[in-house]
């Protein structure tokens, strides 16, 4: 059997944490399985979906570095990908089911049924509809007058409506017939219910594992009923759990970013990203928290996926995100950091400082130090020392040139350890902290050749005299 599974996004906006990570989750296990990884937009409801935004979430989705097999933008065998484009496919399922008995046509105005619920209400009965369509119904001969009547169509709970999955998540999750009342399948403009449409096109895209978010396991208990109805394969579940915030209630926009392209914009690496949500729930068997994305496909398994909430750290990402940084070269850097902010040394000045980073975003601070300068307060006697070296043998270019700078410092200076150290970087940065100045003063120098905007080593001692 080859493994199937799809992401569905409802394009209604950015693609969210959430998502994206049950989008990793489906992707990992088809890619782990040697099978297909499907997305399928879910854009029935027309008030809110836009083409827009399924082409900012297809967006974000590239962005993680997730491929598909089939989509609505690369087609595939069970095209089309759109569910507003599938909805004469619903049409014929509901019929079909009209036909076989287990749906019929209701024609209940919306004023009738909000009487009825109220009226349920009041006597503490379940607000289950009441089955008036059902009674009266006549099989699908009346196809012709009747059904020209405004009608929805509704599915029929039958007597052995109670349902059980082993949900490779959660374990055994049951239902009983009495939770619930017969439901609409396709509504009365025509378009189809999503508890519909899911299932009619899972099993058209003979989805084998349907991997989804915890929110929708409640759902689970109808669409079972209509595969059943149908007599199709009931596909596995796998309900990923809510990601909370850090005080423990649903993420939300309190939180902080939610959207994915929001973490992009603010300097984060897709990898650290995929490799952070990775992590919200799932664990490497073998406890690695840093971990390339062969390295989550190869280990990637839905037994390890915990049921508990998980929390987002965003400390945590931070680090993880730091983590990426401070492994990559300044070359494969130099691009991405390009984006935020540029200069003519930035390779050399990311080279510098990229330990110290843990966004993209951050190299500009952690860099103004090349084009800004407030003199300090230092010995004079020891900036004249100091101004004389670099007028006499220049600044440094190099490590060697450093190390000799400093040798000749000593004997000119009379100085060693913290108190050379020390006045030498507070005369060329003005700070007394920042990064190693066996690399800060070749930099110096590289900048100033190259950039009118950075001070040279000279000029910046000459400033202190
Ligand atoms: N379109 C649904 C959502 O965005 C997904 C439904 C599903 O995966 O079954 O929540």
């Amino acid at each position: 059997m080859t493994v199937r599974v799809r992401f569905a996004p409802s394009p209604t906006g950015h693609l969210h944490v959430g998502g994206a990570r049950t989008a990793i989750f489906n992707w990992l296990f088809a890619r782990h399985h040697g099978g297909r990884f499907i997305i399928r937009v879910e854009d029935t409801d027309l008030a809110r979906s836009t083409r827009e935004s399924e082409q900012m979430v297809l967006d974000d989705l590239r962005w993680l570095g997730l491929q598909w097999d089939e989509g609505p933008d690369v087609g595939g065998p069970d095209a089309p990908y759109r569910q507003s484009e599938r909805v004469d496919i619903y049409r014929k399922a509901a019929h079909d089911l009209i036909a076989s008995g287990v749906a019929y046509r209701c024609f209940c105005t919306e004023e009738e049924l909000e009487t009825k619920r109220k009226a349920a209400e009041a006597e503490g009965r379940p607000p289950h509809y009441d089955l008036k369509c059902w009674r009266a119904r006549r099989g699908d001969d009346d196809a012709g007058e009747v059904a020209r009547a405004p009608h929805a169509i509704r599915f029929h709970v039958p007597e052995d409506g109670d349902v059980t999955i082993n949900d490779l998540i959660r374990g055994e999750v049951t239902w009983k017939k009495e939770s619930l009342g017969d439901f609409i399948v396709v509504r009365s403009d025509g378009l189809p219910t999503y508890n519909f449409s899911v299932v009619i096109d899972d099993h058209e895209m003979e989805i084998t594992h349907v991997i989804r978010a915890e929110e929708h396991l409640t759902n689970t208990h109808r669409q079972v009923l209509i595969y059943r109805a149908m007599q199709w394969q009931v596909p596995e579940f796998a309900h990923v759990s809510l990601i909370l915030g850090s005080d423990r209630s649903k993420l939300s926009k309190r939180h902080g970013a939610t959207s994915v392209s929001q973490y992009a914009d603010d300097g984060y690496l897709p990898e650290a990203m995929l490799n952070y949500l990775a992590l919200l729930g799932w664990s490497s068997p073998d406890g690695a928290e840093v971990f390339t994305r062969e390295e989550a496909v190869a280990k990637f398994s839905l037994d390890r996926v915990n049921p508990a909430p998980a929390v987002f750290d965003v400390q945590k990402l931070d680090w993880l995100n730091g983590q990426y940084i401070h492994r990559m070269s300044a070359a494969e850097l130099r691009p991405m950091v390009a984006k935020f902010f540029d200069a003519p040394w930035l390779e050399q000045g990311i080279d510098v400082v990229k330990t110290s980073v843990h966004k993209l975003t951050e190299f500009e601070g952690a860099l103004a130090f090349v084009r800004r300068y407030e003199a300090p307060q230092i010995d004079r006697p020891f900036a004249e020392a100091l101004a004389a070296d670099l007028r006499t043998n220049g600044a440094p270019r190099d490590e060697a040139g450093y190390k000799a700078m400093v040798e000749r410092l000593k004997t000119s200076t009379g100085q060693k350890g913290k108190n050379l150290f020390m006045p030498l970087r507070l005369a060329m940065t003005g700070s007394e902290h920042g990064p190693e100045l066996v690399k800060l003063i070749p930099l110096l120098r590289h900048a100033s050749e190259v950039d009118p905007a950075a001070l040279s080593p000279l000029a910046r001692v000459e400033k202190l005299l």
